[in-house]
């Protein structure tokens, strides 16, 4: 067994600006919740670095011992071109030029999430409800909110109104860091800005155009949900009106998510998350991934190479290892060397997995304890528990498991003996390289739903090499090498192993 000297979790919070110590509100609970996709368009690369992040939360609070509710919301109303207050659905604008339902583009977009986030084997939510099956809610929140002061109507839209919310102690911009005369500043004399109070007003309903197609009754006339207003309604129904963790990619920090703690704060009168978590961009060149920039990627071409900026194929789980690497406060930028690096690690670990789940402990005489290497397995497997206890530190976490991987290469060559490491150090090396990579890391073997095919043809190469066939014997290594896989032929063993 391990020493078992870990730091606490911590995760960097970005309302206090620190590091935190994570205390769950009612341990062994823990409320999650990520702002997930406006379903408009296909999801991008960048787009699941911010969930990936996500996931790896996700599995390693339950690793630890957890029982999280993750809610991660669709976007399907609301959200408008622009990110502010006018302006058209993103979703009904690609309705109109596909000449589609617009619930057509949900669900198609919808599916292509779905897909994309298996692909990478992240896992799914706990609830994953969505907007326009929230509009009772958020009607309600807008009727509370009136009631409150803190909102008024206007011309059949309803703002929130942020001289009033700072009238009662509160400070908008306080996540952000944003100062409200600097904003002031920044704001452009928009249409429709004549209807609110102070420029900086945030709309909770909008009215609805004739020729905006999605909208629904409200006591304030044809309207729909202003875009901030989901998020608060939806994880105070399904985690309650404060809970532990909430988080987005750093670009919806402000307005999004200032307007989330103004609503919900005003709603409840309490600090609707403990925890604001923000993932950095995965960059191209130094510039954000978007698609309105044109240097997005779809994770298609990425599978196919079929994309000006990519020089070769890249498999799902080498992009999941290439976007782990880095912790995900730190900016990620795409490169081909990167990826290619990424495609040789990933494959050292998927063959260090098979190596571990295929090592027995065999007992042997004259063999010595070798108590610096069990000291430093050991040490590999706290420090890959303080890794992620530091603010998710995926970069340092893997750093000790190549170090796990040294041993488990050492165990297959028999350079190390396992009685060498005693049967505990042997069994926590195995069982907990497993665990890191498949359960914590979500990483998995590519080819695992092969291996009776290549387990038949292996067997084929030992009979034409006993019947010296060296003709087929060759054939048959060119047939694994045409699937990036070699033929380890020892005098022990023969198995085969991805090519790294
Ligand atoms: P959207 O569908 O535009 O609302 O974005 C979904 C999520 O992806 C949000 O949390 C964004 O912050 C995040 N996101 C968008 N672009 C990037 C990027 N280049 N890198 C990381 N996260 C991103
Ligand atoms: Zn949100």
């Amino acid at each position: 067994m391990t020493a078992q000297t870990f730091q606490p979790l911590k995760i960097f919070n970005t309302l206090t600006r620190k590091k935190d110590v994570f205390v769950p509100i009612a341990p062994p609970y823990v409320g999650m919740y990520v702002c997930g996709p406006t379903v408009y368009n296909n999801v991008h690369l960048g787009n699941i670095r911010t969930f990936l992040s996500f996931d790896i939360l996700f599995r390693y609070l339950t690793h630890i011992g957890y029982k999280v509710r993750y809610v991660r919301n669709i976007t399907d109303v609301g959200h408008l071109v622009g990110d502010g207050d006018e302006g058209e659905d993103k979703i009904g604008k690609m309705a109109k030029l596909q000449k589609l339902e617009p619930m057509e583009i949900v669900q198609r977009y919808t599916n292509d999430f779905h897909e994309v986030t298996a692909v990478f084997n992240l896992l799914s939510p706990s609830i994953e409800p969505t907007a326009t099956g929230h509009l009772i809610e958020q009607i309600e929140a807008v009727e509370a909110l009136i009631e409150k002061g803190v909102a008024y109507e206007s011309n059949g839209s309803v703002y929130f109104d942020i001289n009033k919310y700072q009238a009662g102690g509160n400070e908008y911009g306080k996540l952000s860091g944003r100062i409200i005369e600097d904003l002031l500043n920044e704001t452009r004399d928009l249409d429709g800005q004549a209807e609110k109070r102070n420029p900086l007003d945030f709309a909770l309903w909008k009215k609805a155009s004739p020729e905006h197609i999605m909208q629904w009754e409200s006591p304030w006339g044809k309207g729909f949900p202003g875009w901030h207003l989901e998020c608060t309604c939806m994880s105070a129904k399904y985690l309650g009106k404060q809970f532990d963790i909430h988080g987005g990619g750093m670009d919806l920090k402000f307005p999004h998510h200032e307007c989330e703690i103004a609503q919900g704060k005003s709603l409840t009168g309490e600090e609707p998350v403990r925890y604001w978590m923000h993932t950095n961009m995965l960059t191209v060149n130094g510039q954000k991934m978007s698609k309105s920039l044109g240097n997005s990627f779809l994770p298609a071409e990425l599978f196919s190479g079929n994309h000006e900026l990519l020089e070769q194929a890249y498999s799902p789980m080498t992009v999941r290892f290439f976007m782990l690497q880095s912790q995900y406060r730190s900016t990620l930028d795409f490169s081909n060397d990167a990826l290619k690096a990424a495609q040789k690690g990933y494959k050292k670990l998927a063959n260090g997995l098979r190596l571990a789940k295929m090592l027995t402990y065999t007992h042997e005489d004259g063999v010595n304890a070798d108590d610096a290497k069990k000291a430093d397995i050991e040490k590999s497997i706290d420090g890959f528990y303080n890794a992620m206890n530091d603010d998710l530190n995926t970069a340092v976490a893997f750093a000790n498991l190549f170090n796990m991987l040294k041993y488990i290469n050492m165990l297959n060559t028999g350079q190390l003996k396992s009685v060498a490491l005693g049967e505990a150090v042997f069994t926590s090396l195995k069982e907990k390289f497993v665990i890191f990579f498949e359960d914590v890391l979500g990483l998995k073997e590519e080819l695992a739903e092969g291996h009776a095919i290549l387990d038949g043809m292996l067997k084929l190469y030992r009979e034409f090499k006993l019947s010296q066939n060296y003709e087929k014997v060759d054939e048959i290594r060119s047939y694994f090498k045409n699937q990036g896989l070699v033929i380890r032929d020892t005098k022990t063993r023969i198995d085969w192993a991805y090519e790294e």
